[in-house]
């Protein structure tokens, strides 16, 4: 008798990034500012610590219910995506020292900032965004910055490159 061992072919798997990247787009979806749709997974030693979405603060109206709350050509009535991760994982007090986080836009200065102080060691974004001060922000302060493109968009103001 002759036992034959046969492997089947292995189906092609996402990478780590794409996996994680792909989990902000679909985070992304919950957001209730139509401005932008924008999703954030902190990861550690790849397990999720947060999500987050931009949308308005907990209880609060929402963009897609009020409408815009306009300051300088900016809507002011959301959190960003990065800021809601960053608070989810406060809340839950779950620590953010040394994660990587996966966000569908390169983060603002604001969010980098707060990327920073919540020890964040990597950064890997999908569309980008001319900020060249974020961009400064993050490098200066040791943070890798990945670009990992991807074709879908998450909204209009979406680039690739
Ligand atoms: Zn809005
Ligand atoms: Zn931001």
């Amino acid at each position: 008798m002759t036992v034959e061992q046969t492997t089947p072919p292995r189906p092609q798997r996402p990478s780590w990034d794409d996996y994680f990247m792909q989990i902000a787009f679909t985070v992304a979806e919950r957001s209730t500012c139509d401005r932008a749709h924008v999703g954030a997974v902190l990861v550690r030693d790849r397990r999720i610590l947060a999500t987050g979405y931009n949308g308005a603060p907990s209880g609060l109206p929402h963009c897609d219910e009020v409408g815009h709350l306009m300051i300088d050509n900016h809507c002011v009535r959301t959190l960003h995506a990065e800021q809601n991760a960053i608070i989810q994982a406060a809340l839950h007090g779950v620590g953010t020292q040394d994660a990587t986080a996966y966000v569908t836009h390169q983060p603002c200065l604001t969010c980098a900032k707060m990327l920073i102080n919540a020890g964040i060691r990597r950064v890997v974004y999908a569309g980008n965004y001319p900020d060249e001060n974020s961009r400064l922000f993050l490098s200066q302060a040791g943070i890798v910055l990945d670009h990992l493109p991807r074709i879908r968009s998450a909204d209009s103001v979406y680039q690739p490159d």
